[in-house]
């Protein structure tokens, strides 16, 4: 409870911010999960319930899990924002970079700055920092954000937190998973988050294509250490065998975390801006050790990164690396 204290000076630092801003704009990093769009459209609903002309950047596609969040269609390329922006707001991204280069571009060029983030390597680009890394996701900041403020928590506000917590938690199984997650949680319920939605949209909602795809994969993984490293890699050829695109990966990762005897999963895919990796561990492996290698971070449970080499040779690093570590 103790590191929940800060959020009563936060709150009103941030209340103040608000009140002196009429053009808001919330940007988050690429690549788009629900942490990202769950927490960026609460806030979008709560400032937009002030009558703040407020603008969420467009700067990746929104994969189709997430179609369903109220408004998420509002979001605004950054070539349609106003001139006259007063703030920008940053949700969770470690680094400004992460939004993009003409995101980041942007951001840089405005009077002032708020940054809302739970990883440990955030780096405090802000005017106003509100980073909490000891939280599962931006939603639980968001929520500890707006309680002292008092707000009317609208069942869309509720929705986006729910959805931000749900899913950057693994829906309620990691370690970041207190008995404060379980009261917001509660919380957000009794405010009419509409938890079956959620659930039908998050977990239930596979296509054709990303199960066909995850059955490429799962036929595909590799083991070292002992069977304790789990590997898959998707190339374009995987993606074009199962007329899947580049969204239908998320799960994959997690999956090979599944199987009993893997304590970390490996995961690789042929991007268009390079090899993307994802790492996830299950108990003692901290993946931001190995994300630094290649530029990146995370949690400890957790991470990814860009590597611009191909395939063969991001492979052949990271076992080197992985092996190390476990
Ligand atoms: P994912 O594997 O789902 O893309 O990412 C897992 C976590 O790793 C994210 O929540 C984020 O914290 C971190 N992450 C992913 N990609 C990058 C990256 O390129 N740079 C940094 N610093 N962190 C990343
Ligand atoms: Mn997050």
């Amino acid at each position: 409870m103790l590191k929940l204290r800060n959020f009563k000076k936060w709150a009103s630092d941030f209340d103040a911010y608000i009140k002196k801003a009429k053009v808001i704009v919330i940007a988050s990093h690429r690549s788009p999960d629900g942490d990202n769009l769950g927490s960026s459209i609460a806030l979008y609903h709560y400032l937009i319930s002030l009558n703040k002309e407020v603008y969420f950047v467009d700067n990746d596609k929104v994969p189709s899990d997430y179609k369903f969040l109220p408004h998420i269609e509002a979001r605004t390329s950054l070539t349609d924002l106003p001139s006259n922006v007063d703030l920008g707001i940053a949700l969770d991204c470690s680094d400004l970079r992460r939004m993009g280069r003409e995101t980041e571009a942007y951001f840089l060029k405005l009077p002032n700055i708020i940054n809302i983030d739970h990883h440990r390597s955030n780096e405090a680009f802000g005017d106003l920092n509100i980073v909490a890394d000891h939280l599962g996701s931006t939603g639980e900041v968001l929520y500890y954000l707006l309680k002292p403020l008092r707000i009317n928590i609208s069942p869309e506000i509720a929705t986006g937190l729910y959805t931000a917590i749900s899913s950057d938690t693994g829906s309620f199984q990691y370690d970041s998973v207190t008995s404060n997650t379980h009261r917001v949680i509660a919380d957000l319920l009794d405010y009419h988050a509409d938890q079956q939605l959620i659930v039908k949209n998050l977990y239930q909602s596979k296509t054709i294509p990303q199960i066909k795809l995850m059955g490429i994969a799962m036929s595909n993984v590799e083991f070292f250490s002992k069977d304790k490293i789990g590997f898959v890699s998707i190339t374009r050829d995987d993606l074009r065998q199962a007329q899947a695109d580049e969204m239908d990966t998320e799960g994959i990762v997690e999956m090979v975390r599944n199987i009993d005897t893997v304590e970390l999963a490996i995961f690789l895919k042929e991007a268009e801006n390079g090899i993307k990796i994802s790492l996830r561990s299950k108990s003692y492996v901290d993946c931001t050790k190995i994300a630094e290698k290649f530029g990146g971070g995370g949690h400890i449970r957790a991470s990814g990164a860009l590597s611009h080499e191909n395939i063969e040779q991001t492979r052949e690093k990271i076992i080197t690396y992985a092996s190390e570590v476990i």
